[in-house]
């Protein structure tokens, strides 16, 4: 094969994922991969987490991106059958002092656009973690 139209050079989440784009727009395409196998690196490696986007600097890309991504990538999964849980995420203050930084947090998430976070007493997060000390919480579902 002495030409082609891309080369994409890594076959982890990002590499296969461009590959599959420009493949779908019907280019051809070819992926180069330095492992034995697709996927090895850090894509194999990381924490498994669907982030919701809280965190991310409002007006970034990476807040705009990861919030739409992350449905796009839940429907990805339902579509193909890929097992995963959205068992939610508990953000805790152990101490009233910690309560600002909650409620900055939970501030910084609805300018984001995430719209789903819930303001819960220590009681309440207990309930969901019994082993959880906290005063407050905020749960991302
Ligand atoms: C500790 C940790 C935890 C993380 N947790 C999360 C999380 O919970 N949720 C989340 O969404 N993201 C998480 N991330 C981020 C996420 O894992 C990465 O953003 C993502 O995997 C990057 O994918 P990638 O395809 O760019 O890179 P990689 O998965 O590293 O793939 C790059 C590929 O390119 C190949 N390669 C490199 N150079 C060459 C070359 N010259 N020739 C041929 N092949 C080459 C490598 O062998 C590799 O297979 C985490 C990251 C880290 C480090």
């Amino acid at each position: 094969m002495d030409q082609i139209e891309c080369v994409v050079i890594g076959a982890g989440v990002v590499g296969l994922a461009v590959a599959r784009a420009l493949a779908q727009r019907g280019r051809e395409v070819i992926v180069l991969e330095a492992a034995e196998a697709i996927g090895v690196g850090t894509s194999s490696r990381n924490s498994e987490v669907i982030h919701a986007g809280i965190y991310y600097p409002r007006g970034s890309l990476k807040a705009a991106l990861c919030v739409r991504g992350r449905e796009m990538l839940y429907d990805y999964c339902e579509a193909h059958g890929v097992p995963h849980s959205r068992c939610g995420k508990l953000l805790v203050a152990t101490s009233r002092n910690q309560i600002p930084q909650l409620e900055g947090i939970m501030a910084r998430g609805k300018e984001n656009g995430v719209l789903d976070l819930l303001r819960i007493r220590g009681s309440e997060a207990q309930a969901l973690e019994p082993a959880l000390e906290c005063v407050e919480a905020v749960f991302s579902p």
